[in-house]
């Protein structure tokens, strides 16, 4: 495990997405939740939107919450946002994290570009923990779950503003 030595040493950077936690069974998930993982294997970021109001949405649900519409499309999104959020893990929980010493990781919550107030949860690679900051412009990219290969995670890097 690598943390601060001094005041100027900054931790490591995630660069990959965490090993040995529990993945989605993306054949077993409804159509409402699958979509998701569909767009993230064809390495889009889709995110499920309401075929009437046009709403994005997610995490994803049966309905829309805006206009009660059962319609709904698997939508691209531009990959674009920002830091809406986010935590730095330093004491591992899951026995998979302490284990294959996978702290620190970050846990962030992005806004996406497409719509306000449209967020997902992911990491942020290549940023050691004590640079990443709220409002920091990132993009998504995409990266095959070690454990399960055909499980891709959309993972977020920083962008030029
Ligand atoms: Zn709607």
């Amino acid at each position: 495990m690598t943390q601060t030595d001094a005041t100027t040493e900054k931790s490591r950077p995630m660069t990959a997405p965490l090993e040995g936690i529990p993945l989605p069974d993306v054949d077993a998930l409804p159509d409402y939740e699958r979509g998701f993982w569909e767009g993230t294997a064809a390495r889009e970021l889709r995110i499920q939107r309401c075929s009437d109001c046009r709403v994005f949405r997610h995490p994803p649900v049966p309905m829309c919450p805006r206009c009660h519409s059962l319609g709904y499309q698997w939508a691209p999104t531009t990959g674009l946002g920002r830091v809406y959020s986010f935590l730095v893990a330093w004491t591992p929980v899951h026995r998979a994290l302490r284990e294959k010493e996978q702290t620190p990781y970050n846990i962030c919550l992005v806004e996406l570009e497409d719509q306000p107030q449209l967020r997902v949860i992911s990491n942020v690679l290549h940023v050691p923990p004590e640079d990443i900051r709220v409002d920091m412009p990132v993009q998504v990219t995409f990266m095959p779950a070690a454990d399960d290969p055909e499980v891709v995670l959309p993972m977020f890097v920083p962008r030029a503003r």
